[in-house]
Formats: C-alpha cells, sequence, structure tokens
C-alpha cells in the first residue's frame, strides 16, 4: 500500500499476526498487521511495510493467526439440542420419530438453544450464520444480540410437520401461508437490522415439505421481496424416491422446472443427485451448502467435485451439529479426495478454506463484503492460537489450519469492527447462564419426546 493511502489512525490494530487473507493476490503475510476503522478493514499489510498507525485499541497478533471470518451457510442453532444423540440415528431430526419436534418447542426453549448454537458458532470463529428454524422472531435477535451475523428464516413448509416423523406427509395450504407470511414479516422487521448484521432469507425446508403449488409461492415471494432461498436438497434417498412418485421427477428437476434452481439458492447437502442433476445444478450456478461431516456421518457422502466441475458455488455448513467450520474444511477435503481416490491438485487446503470464507459469502450474495481480508471490506477478523503443539513446526500455516486445528483455537473473533470474543470469552455475554439454560431446555424437551 502507498504511503499516500496509509490509514494515521485505526479504531483496532492487530500487529504482527500471520494473515491467511483469503486474497489471492496476495494469500499469506507471515508478519502481518491488520487495522480497523468503524465496521471496515482499511489496513491489511506486513508488519515492514512501515510503521504502524495510532490506534485507540491494540490487539498482540504474535503467535496468532489472522484469518477472515468464517462464514457457516447452513445452521439451525435450536437443533443444538440434538448433538451427541442424532448423529447416531442415521437420518435428519425433522425425519426421527422419538426425538423432540419443531412443533413442540417452546419460543423460550428454541431462544435458548438459539443462544447456544450462536455462541459456540461465534466462539469457533463463525462471523456469520444462515440459520433456519422454529420461532424465528424470537431466535434471531437473542442470536444477533451476541455480536455475530446472523442470515435467518423461519422453517418454511406446507406440509403437516407433527406428522412427517410418522411418515405422513399432509400438506395444508394454510400452514404453507402461515409460515411464508411469517418469514416475509421477519424481512420486513428485521433485514438489515443489528447495523447490518442480520439478513433475512426464504428458508423452504426441502421439495418434500412443500408442495410443488407452494414451491411457486415461494419463487414468486422471492422475486417479490429480492429475497434468497435457502433449502435442503436431496439430502437423502427417501426424498428423491418421494419427488420421483409425487411429481415424476427428481427434486433437482422440480426445483428447476419451478425457477428455484438458480445463483440465489443455497441447497444444503446434495448428496442424492443424478449425473443430469449435477449438469443442471451447475449450469445454474446453484450454491451448495456441503455438510461434509453431518452426511459422512451419516454415511453419505455429496459428490462435491463433481459439482464444483460443473459450475455450482461449493461453501461449507455444519447443520445441526458441533458449530466447528475448522473441522468442515477438514472433513470436505478428505471427502473430496475419498471421491478422486487421490490427492489432487485441485484439491488442497486452499480450497476448501475458500469454501469456508469466501464462497460463503458468495452464496449469500456478500462476496464484496465479506469472506477476505482486503482493505474497504468488513472487518470481521478471527485470530486462533498458533502457539500450540499442533502448529509446530510451522511451515505451511494453512496446512496446519486445514488439517491440525480447532474451533477451540479461537482466540479473538472481531464481527463489523467490534471486538464479540476476547481472550476466548465472548465480551458482555454470560456464558455459563447461556449453557445452564439450554442444558435445562434439551433436558426438558428430550423428557418431553421420550413420554
Ligand atoms: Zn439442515
Amino acid at each position: 500500500m502507498s504511503d499516500a493511502r496509509r490509514p494515521s489512525h485505526v479504531d483496532i490494530l492487530i500487529e504482527d499476526a500471520h494473515i491467511l487473507t483469503g486474497d489471492l493476490m496476495r494469500p499469506s503475510i507471515p508478519h502481518g498487521r491488520i487495522g480497523t476503522s468503524g465496521n471496515r478493514l482499511v489496513l491489511v499489510e506486513a508488519v515492514e511495510d512501515g510503521p504502524p498507525p495510532i490506534a485507540a485499541q491494540t490487539i498482540g497478533g504474535r503467535g496468532m493467526l489472522a484469518i477472515p471470518g468464517l462464514m457457516n451457510v447452513h445452521t439451525h442453532s435450536v437443533l443444538s439440542l440434538m448433538r451427541g444423540t442424532a448423529e447416531d440415528m442415521g437420518f435428519a431430526p425433522a425425519y426421527t420419530k422419538g426425538v423432540p419436534q419443531g412443533h413442540v418447542i417452546s419460543a423460550a426453549e428454541a431462544v435458548a438453544l438459539a443462544r447456544l448454537g450462536a455462541l459456540e458458532s461465534l466462539k469457533f470463529g463463525s462471523t456469520l450464520i444462515n440459520d433456519m428454524y422454529v420461532h424465528v422472531e424470537e431466535t434471531l435477535p437473542a442470536m444477533a444480540e451476541l455480536g455475530l451475523r446472523v442470515v435467518a428464516s423461519d422453517r418454511i413448509h406446507d406440509v403437516d410437520f407433527s406428522r412427517v416423523s410418522q411418515g405422513l406427509w399432509v400438506y395444508d395450504a394454510a400452514i404453507g401461508r402461515r409460515s411464508l407470511d411469517r418469514c416475509l414479516a421477519l424481512a420486513d422487521r428485521y433485514q438489515g437490522s443489528f447495523d447490518g448484521r442480520v439478513n433475512v432469507v426464504i428458508g423452504a425446508h426441502a421439495p418434500d415439505t412443500c408442495s410443488r403449488d407452494f414451491l411457486m409461492e415461494i419463487r414468486a415471494a422471492s422475486e417479490r421481496h429480492g429475497l434468497r432461498v435457502s433449502t435442503h436438497l436431496s439430502q437423502s434417498k427417501l426424498e428423491v424416491d418421494f419427488i420421483q412418485e409425487r411429481e415424476g421427477c427428481t427434486p433437482t428437476e422440480l426445483l428447476d422446472d419451478i425457477g428455484l434452481l438458480n445463483d440465489r439458492l443455497i441447497a444444503a447437502h446434495c448428496i442424492v443427485l443424478n449425473d443430469s442433476d449435477i449438469a443442471r445444478a451447475g449450469a445454474a450456478g446453484i450454491n451448495v451448502a456441503h455438510v461434509p461431516k453431518g452426511n459422512a456421518g451419516g454415511g453419505m457422502i455429496a459428490p462435491t467435485r463433481r459439482l464444483r466441475a460443473a459450475g455450482a458455488n461449493l461453501a461449507l455448513a455444519t447443520d445441526n451439529l458441533l458449530g466447528d467450520m475448522v473441522e468442515a474444511m477438514r472433513w470436505a477435503l478428505c471427502i473430496g479426495r475419498l471421491q478422486a481416490g487421490t490427492v489432487e491438485p485441485d484439491w488442497q487446503p486452499e480450497d476448501v478454506f475458500a469454501m469456508a470464507t469466501m464462497n460463503g459469502a458468495r452464496a449469500l450474495g456478500l462476496d464484496g463484503e465479506l469472506g477476505s481480508l482486503v482493505p474497504g471490506r468488513k472487518a470481521d477478523v478471527v485470530l486462533m492460537h498458533i502457539d500450540r503443539p499442533s502448529f509446530v513446526p510451522l511451515i505451511d500455516p494453512l496446512g496446519n489450519l486445514v488439517h491440525c486445528g480447532q474451533g477451540s483455537n479461537v482466540r479473538d473473533v472481531i464481527v463489523d469492527g467490534v471486538i464479540r470474543v476476547r481472550d476466548e470469552a465472548a465480551v458482555g455475554v454470560d456464558e455459563a447462564a447461556i449453557m445452564a439454560d439450554a442444558q435445562k431446555a434439551s433436558e426438558n424437551l428430550w423428557r418431553r419426546a421420550a413420554a
């Protein structure tokens, strides 16, 4: 950066960190400096580029890896409720008997659990989550108050969810209208709120839980209100068989037919796809919310390499599991290699790092603002300990991050120019109370589900 453009004053200065910028022009700065002003990055340079500017607040970066905030593009924070249990049941909770279902969760319970999920995400370095579930009017502000960016939606469907786990798909237009209207009201109220940290999308639950007519209403609402659509797509053979029976086509063909298969769609999982589906999804440039660990835990692998080659944008997510995006990067790397049966030069740590950062921002239409550490972008920065045994030797920090790192290595998190995690603690947040409330809500819900 030329001296003329170097700021003389910054709000937050991070001095002497190893920066992984996510910017292909200059991906790594071993002794780097980052400065923020307001909610923007104004300085990303090497320490030797000049003297540090005057700073209102300085954070020591030595022994730290600085990365862009991680973008978790598909979560259900309330379903942190399922942690340690649903992973071993073989199916998504909404379709599973004997587990607490969305329609029995109270607003207070949803808030308690959503705060837990959002707190975990933030402390693991996710500065943005794309979260879909019930009671969003209550959970959205409760999550956003913790300081991270929240893209939120109601769980939108016209199926009667109280019967799906019993194997019955009964559609009711009134249920659909209520859930879509609630989401549009949510957008009216919250789009751009919390200093622009909150966005609303239309979270169409899945092709099988939305009738064809209702999916057409969703497409029309998306166009009318300029809202992206987030959904589950081809997450199981059951869904694909069901749509084949109901529509005579695949779920991907159904969405294409309706006009939802486009570059504004965020489609979670995309596992059970045929060759034609992959070509369609790629040609449409859809955004795939790849959930590598969750899928693998269910014995499934999404055809990520073929989806990317076809033109889809691959981004990463943790769904309702442990919200560790570093782990998601590692699993995505391994899943791609299992498909290739070898290690290829085009499926490397930098590829999964891009999925967790820039591609996630792109999936949400925020790639001009987020996903890399470049002056002018929003100031979302994560500092992770590399002064730990798993980062020694430090020859290729990105390799260490993807192969040896953990979300729990995160020390500090800045979101929108505000320090939200400092020395591994969420600033101004009673973490113990959040954990206790979530534990109590979970015990109550599991007890009711068993009864
Ligand atoms: Zn999901």
